[in-house]
């Protein structure tokens, strides 16, 4: 253990995506920056158990699974098929393990000093670092980054092996005979499509009328309606009330939202994906006057002040979407802010994914939104059936769907679901961010044959002008 105590212009707790890419920022404009983890390895959530694991074994299930039912229609055949899950984890592993460490490379790169270790702040500009590495750090500013965890049913707790987070749900060792999901959001469909592909029967249990959280509602039922034909079981307007641990069966009950039905449905892993609380525990906030929201959330006013002077907070510990980029533009906003200059995030442009295959994009105001909103719209939509490109993938599944300012025919929400509809959102975006208009984006070119057309296409259909078919 070493002992020191060092001076910075910014420390920042937590070495997440909103975390260490503020570190680096502040760095790149001259600030005498460092960062401190109670992980062992740098990358927070995002790159440790979140996005990266996931989206790496997400990939390879989908492998295995045009493996066995698609690569023969391309006339690729392989024989029997077969799964080596330990391999399947060796990579997922290594991909995370290459990325953590890219994370520390960047922080030395950058001059950023990083101390492992958890972090609290003890006074006006100081935070004191317990753990691997002991030492005061004094800071003009703090920045709290501190992320979230998993939020637990008080009535089913997380037992690391029946009843899980996405956490253990990463890193299965066998695949389980039956895989019951409690919440249809994105983590719960990305866990639930892996398992399902390497074999699990699948069942989502979802207190909404509908799955996707709070996404376009007839996107959210065509994505439904394609895992169904995966193989995924859906329960809607279900609650689950409780669970039962008896051998190696769990039993899941639950009561019908409408009419007060109960039942119950037995399997070997519960997946609990009811979201994710801010974690802001041992920050010693409360002492330092720092306010938190009902939701445990950091109350931040501009440019990402606390109600304490010289402490600020981003990403998954204060309010808004939950997730990595949008972590990463507020340490930007938040970092420039610092350096002297004016940070700025544009909310109404963060793109939300769910990396199941097809994939579901969007960006901006569901129908929804707009409705209640009573703001008037047009609305264009293109399936990918009808694209040449995605004929030739094999992939025809889905459709975008653009809503535009009916006065103005601003783009207001694109909302696709489809093959690789998380590289198409981001042209809707860059449309959004620049104000363009449907028109704008059907008089751009796309080339041919791309799935982009099928963005061209919605746009040319918010005109009631779609060309293909
Ligand atoms: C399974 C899963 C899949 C996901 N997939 C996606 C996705 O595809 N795309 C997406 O955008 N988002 C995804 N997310 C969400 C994403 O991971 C988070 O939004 C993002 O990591 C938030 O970044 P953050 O920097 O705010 O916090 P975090 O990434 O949670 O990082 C916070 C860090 O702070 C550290 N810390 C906490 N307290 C202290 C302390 N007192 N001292 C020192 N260190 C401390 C923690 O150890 C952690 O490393 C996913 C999440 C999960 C769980």
């Amino acid at each position: 253990m070493s002992e020191s105590v060092q001076e910075f212009d910014v420390v920042i707790i937590g070495a997440g995506p909103g975390g260490y890419v503020c570190a680096i920022r502040c760095a790149q404009l001259g600030l005498k920056t460092a960062i401190v983890e109670k992980g062992k390895t740098l990358g927070g959530t995002c790159l440790n158990v979140g996005c990266i694991p996931s989206k790496a074994i997400l990939e390879s299930s989908e492998h295995y699974a045009q493996a066995q039912h698609e690569l023969a229609d391309h006339g690729v055949e392989l024989g029997k098929v077969s799964l080596n899950l330990s391999n399947m984890m060796k990579r997922k592993d290594k991909i995370v393990g290459d990325l953590t460490q890219g994370v520390a490379y960047l922080m030395k790169k950058n001059k950023v000093e990083t101390f492992y270790g958890t972090g609290s702040i003890v006074s006006t500009g100081v935070v004191q670092v317990a753990g691997e590495t002991s030492a005061t750090l004094k800071a003009k500013h703090i920045v709290i980054a501190t992320g979230s965890v998993p939020i637990e049913l008080p009535f089913m707790k997380f037992d690391g092996k029946f009843i899980v987070s996405s956490t253990e749900a990463l890193k299965f060792e066998k695949v389980p005979e039956h895989l019951i999901v409690v919440g249809g959001g994105a983590i719960g469909l990305e866990m639930g499509s892996v398992w399902l592909r390497l074999g699990a029967k699948v069942t989502v249990i979802e207190f909404a009328d509908k799955i996707c959280g709070p996404a376009d509602k007839q996107l959210s039922n065509d994505l439904m309606r394609v895992l169904k034909k995966q193989g995924m079981e859906f329960m809607l307007s279900t609650k689950v009330t409780g669970a039962e641990i008896k051998g190696k069966t769990v039993t899941v009950n639950f009561e019908s939202v409408s009419d007060g039905t109960k039942g119950s449905v037995q399997g070997d892993k519960v997946l609990v994906s009811v979201g994710r609380k801010p974690f802001t525990d041992g920050l010693g906030l409360d002492k330092m006057g720092v306010k938190l929201n009902e939701r445990g959330q950091i109350v931040v006013g501009e440019h990402y002040q606390t109600s304490t002077a010289g402490i600020y907070a981003i990403g998954d510990a204060t309010p808004g979407a939950m997730l990595a980029h949008k972590a990463e533009e507020e340490g930007v906003a938040l970092a420039e802010t610092l350096g002297g200059g004016v940070g700025h995030v544009n909310y109404n442009t963060v793109p939300s994914v769910i990396y199941t295959w097809p994939e579901m994009a969007s960006v901006g105001a569901s129908e929804e939104e707009l409705k209640a909103k009573a703001i008037e719209y047009n609305s264009g939509s293109f399936p990918f059936t009808a694209n040449a490109r995605a004929k030739a993938i094999g992939m025809t599944e889905g459709r975008v769907k653009i809503l535009a300012d009916k006065k103005t025919d601003q783009v207001l929400g694109v909302h696709i679901v489809g093959p690789r509809a998380s590289d198409m959102i981001a042209e809707a975006v860059v449309a959004m961010e620049f104000g363009a208009s449907s028109e704008d984006i059907a008089r751009s070119f796309h080339a041919h044959p791309t799935l982009a057309e099928v963005m061209r296409e919605a746009a040319l259909a918010v005109d009631k002008r779609v060309r293909q078919m």
